[in-house]
């Protein structure tokens, strides 16, 4: 080994975040999903290791052949559906299930013949985010083409997305559950309402199948808390190391432009990480990292491969002592709080030349 930044990936701590989906919503069907290489994570070893879930949710086609490839039979869910005809044979011959959410889409499978494998199909309703899914008004007459399409079988329920369920004190979910309701034509239909923040916080949205994301990677999506406080593990650590620590002088700025200026003599660490492993370039002098498991501070700017440390509390701190930049013992919330982004972000943007090491327990 090289350049020591690496993201530490515990697949006994995701499985033990599906469980807390079980746990909180009992009986329904889980969509995991695993888009954008399941949050940075990985995404066949992660859809390895939920092969407990019902169905694995994706975003584009190229994600579920990436699983058909590697051997994974789980039912996959396209979560937006396709995007040009051409996937429709590859959708059949993958027995991919899809989301249709748009008149093009319904335009295309209507002249889709019926021979091969039907389509399952959710159809998605616009209760309030207003992204996708057709409007509460054009419900109605979009179910029954979706349901007279030859090569579509079966329909699988309405599905709606929740635009504000991380912030327990907003009226909006309440107001989107109340128009999916009005829209359902019977209680036989299925319903899929529910990311992690309806799991974790509105019951009420967790109808026939919820589709947990980020709290399967450990981080909690509600405002202000970390998914340690709802059970959950963290799932990625991202670590580095000390690759040189030098003795500054009171006055000496540390890093481009100079931003952070020694308030004495001390130590500063530099640690092998930096936004081309995608630490966030804004985390600001003060964002919290674990040096041999304690806490330290990040000063100055972050670089492209480098970040300094101030070292001050840890005075027998050596090159090649290890470096935590979130994970376990520091949790991702807090980092992305910091630099005014969201442990999404921060997963999603850890970039290909990070190793991704894979432990389980
Ligand atoms: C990404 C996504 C989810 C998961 O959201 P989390 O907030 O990560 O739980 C659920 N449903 C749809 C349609 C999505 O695109």
């Amino acid at each position: 080994m090289s350049r020591a930044a690496r993201a530490v990936v515990d697949l006994a701590a995701l499985r033990h975040n599906l469980q807390q989906v079980r746990h909180a919503a009992p009986r329904r069907r889980i969509i995991a999903v695993i888009k954008a290489d399941a949050y940075g994570h990985g995404l066949v070893p992660v859809a390895q290791a939920l092969d407990d879930a019902d169905v694995l949710g994706v975003a584009c086609i190229e994600e579920a052949l990436r699983l058909r490839e590697a051997g994974i039979d789980t039912p996959i869910l396209l979560l937006e559906g396709f995007f040009h005809a051409d996937e429709l044979p590859l959708i059949r011959r993958h027995q991919l299930q899809i989301v249709v959410h748009g008149e093009h889409q319904l335009a295309m499978l209507e002249s889709l013949p019926a021979q091969g494998t039907a389509i399952p199909a959710w159809l998605k309703v616009d209760t309030g985010m207003h992204r996708l899914g057709f409007s509460p008004e054009a419900l109605a007459a979009a179910w029954r083409r979706l349901d007279a399409c030859p090569a579509v079988a079966p329909v699988l329920g309405l599905m709606t997305h929740l635009a504000n369920a991380d912030d327990v004190g907003d009226g909006t979910t309440r107001q989107q559950l109340a128009r999916l309701a009005a829209v359902r034509p019977d209680p036989a239909v299925a319903v899929s309402i529910a990311n992690s923040a309806g799991i974790l916080a509105w019951p009420d949205s967790h109808g026939d199948a919820v589709r947990p994301g980020i709290m399967l990677y450990g981080a909690s999506p509600m405002l202000g808390e970390t998914g340690r406080q709802r059970g959950l593990r963290p799932v990625m650590s991202l670590h580095s190391e000390l690759i040189s620590i030098r003795h500054c002088k009171k006055g000496d700025g540390v890093g481009y432009g100079g931003s952070w200026v020694c308030p004495e003599d001390m130590p500063v660490g530099v640690a092998a990480m930096g936004y081309g492993d995608g630490y966030p370039r804004h985390a600001p002098s003060g964002t919290p990292l674990l040096v041999n498991g304690r806490r330290a501070a990040l000063i100055g700017r972050v670089s492209m491969d480098m970040i300094c440390i101030d070292l001050r509390a840890q005075p027998a701190a050596a090159v090649g002592d290890p470096v935590t930049l979130w994970g376990d013992g520091l949790p991702a919330e807090e980092i992305a709080a910091c630099a005014s982004t969201l442990a999404y972000a921060l997963f999603c943007g850890v970039t290909s030349r990070v190793e991704r090491a894979y432990i389980d327990g």
